[in-house]
């Protein structure tokens, strides 16, 4: 994977997570209406993780396009006895460059630890994918305006056990899980602070790591509130679920991408 300049500023990026939502017809409208509706926005990237059944699909419609394609989980561990994981070199396999890790839905599923999201990150990392990390808090750590400790640990634990250099050309994404699903998006002003913390977080123990970090924002993002989000210099893309699943929304979405 490519280094990026640090003199040229990156386009800003829009991940579209599809959840365990598609079908092939689905899908291939999908895209079809993603490329069409892209032609004209040069300034924004944009990526698909689909679920993993769909990964050879995505490789096919997108290999020539400038989209990318990812999955939105993988395997802490290389290969072996693990019924129903998928490892990082079978998402290689099909063209994968991206992967989410550590997403709400999952992690309070299926209980991950931020120890277990640690080691992900370092294995997608180690197969050349680049690591979709979400972090936020809850809807009550909020009220307790204990929101920057939450996210302040999820973050140290890779600094600790990986060092901040682990975080250089990859994806943080804050996603407050009470915004997540549920149409009640944080505030610009939220939003700005929380990703003000994560990047002073990594750059205080590595500067160099956090010059080549984006920071995403997600949770209930649309067409209404993409406007105010994505134009803020902080925040240098957006995680969308549920919009992500209609094409005519999710092109909004991108338009709403500052022109550079
Ligand atoms: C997500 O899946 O991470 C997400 C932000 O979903 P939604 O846009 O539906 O809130």
């Amino acid at each position: 994977m490519s280094q990026s300049d640090p003199n040229i500023p990156s386009n800003k990026l829009v991940v579209a997570n599809w959840k365990m939502h598609g079908s092939l017809a689905l899908n291939q409208a999908l895209i079809e209406g993603y490329l069409h509706g892209l032609q004209s926005l040069p300034q924004t990237d944009v990526v698909i993780c689909v679920p993993y059944p769909y990964l050879a699909q995505a490789q096919s419609l997108l290999a020539s396009s400038r989209l990318g394609w990812g999955a939105q989980n993988l395997a802490k561990f290389e290969q072996g006895a693990y019924t129903g994981e998928v490892g990082a070199s079978m998402l290689r396999d099909f063209g994968a460059q991206y992967v989410i890790i550590g997403h709400s839905e999952r992690s309070t599923a299926y209980c991950e630890s931020d120890e277990n999201i640690a080691e992900k990150m370092m294995v997608a990392k180690r197969h050349g994918l680049k690591p979709i990390l979400c972090v936020g808090e809850t809807l009550l750590e909020r009220e307790a305006g204990v929101m920057e400790r939450v996210v302040g640990k999820q973050l140290e634990t890779i600094i600790r056990l990986f060092g901040a250099e682990a975080f250089a050309d990859t994806i943080v994404s804050y996603e407050p899980i009470w915004a997540i699903g549920t149409g009640l998006a944080a505030t610009a002003e939220q939003a700005v602070a929380m990703h003000q913390f994560i990047r002073d977080t990594v750059a205080s123990a590595d500067k160099s790591a956090s010059a080549k970090l984006k920071i995403l924002y997600g949770g209930s993002v649309n067409p209404q509130n993409a406007v105010q989000l994505l134009n803020q210099k902080e925040i240098d893309g957006a995680l969308v679920g549920r919009c992500s699943l209609d094409v005519e929304q999710f092109i909004k979405i991108c338009q709403a991408v500052p022109v550079k």
